[in-house]
């Protein structure tokens, strides 16, 4: 394993991948090695002649469960090192921007995504797999939410934004939503760009932001706010 940001991806479909990984400045940076991408196909320990991977749920209902073992066996094949191993589940905590910036420091993860009804429960405790939520919905499978965790993370990594893109006043590193961006034209259908942000006032352009960062919290996303109100303040 090479000292860049490591992923690797356990998956039903490896033709997924990289996806939208491999475009714009996520795609150079996988090209220029500042992190790398290892995708797996879970079917390779597939059982039997047909490669089974899934089979039906004990105590009846509908779908198809991964097994257990083979699952397993896929996991126990990967280099491992110290990176976290995560399934993504919708019964997991929700992902967020200070857990994105948790996993863009460390050595990378290993991803497993799941496909029918989801993954035995007892290879998620036997290997003890931390599971990852996009959000409170359903998606078909976890390969656009391993994707979704990648892109946030490896976009947090040093050289890959390239030097003119701050992450640091982006939404949530606050705790607070970014506030709104304006460029030209200065009069759209109407609408001019605020006074303050062409005046050259940098103190009065900071208020600016901060208070539309702070008002739309507060009226979108109160849980945001009432967490931004408990925090500690800077002196
Ligand atoms: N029956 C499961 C849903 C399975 S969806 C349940 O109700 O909890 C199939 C796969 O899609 C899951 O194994 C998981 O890997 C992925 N998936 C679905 N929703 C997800 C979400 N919100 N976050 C991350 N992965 C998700």
């Amino acid at each position: 394993m090479s000292s860049s940001w490591a992923a690797t991806v356990l998956t039903l479909f490896p033709d997924m991948f990289p996806g939208p990984l491999g475009h714009s400045l996520l795609g150079k940076a996988l090209s220029n090695n500042l992190w790398s991408l290892e995708v797996r196909d879970i079917r390779d320990h597939g059982l039997g002649k047909h490669r089974t991977v899934d089979d039906t749920p004990s105590g009846g209902g509908p779908g198809m469960v991964m097994r257990a073992d083979v699952a397993a066996a896929a996991i126990d094949a990967v280099e491992r090192a110290s990176r976290p191993l995560i399934y993504l589940s919708p019964r997991g905590l929700p992902l967020n921007q200070a857990r994105v910036r948790a996993l863009a420091a460390g050595p990378g993860a290993v991803l497993l995504c799941g496909r029918f009804e989801g993954l035995d429960q007892r290879v998620i405790e036997a290997r003890r797999i931390e599971e990852v939520s996009l959000g409170d919905f359903v998606l078909a499978g976890g390969e656009i939410a391993a994707m979704a965790l990648m892109e946030a993370a490896v976009r947090l990594i040093p050289g890959v934004l390239g030097d003119h893109a701050s992450t640091a006043e982006e939404s949530f590193t606050s705790g607070l939503l970014e506030y709104p961006h304006y460029t030209r034209p200065q009069d759209f259908e109407g609408r001019p760009v605020p006074d303050v942000l062409t005046g050259g006032n940098h103190l009065e352009i900071a208020k600016f932001r901060q208070q539309q960062s702070e008002s739309l919290t507060r009226t979108r996303r109160p849980d945001l706010w009432s967490a931004h109100e408990k925090a500690p303040k800077p002196l």
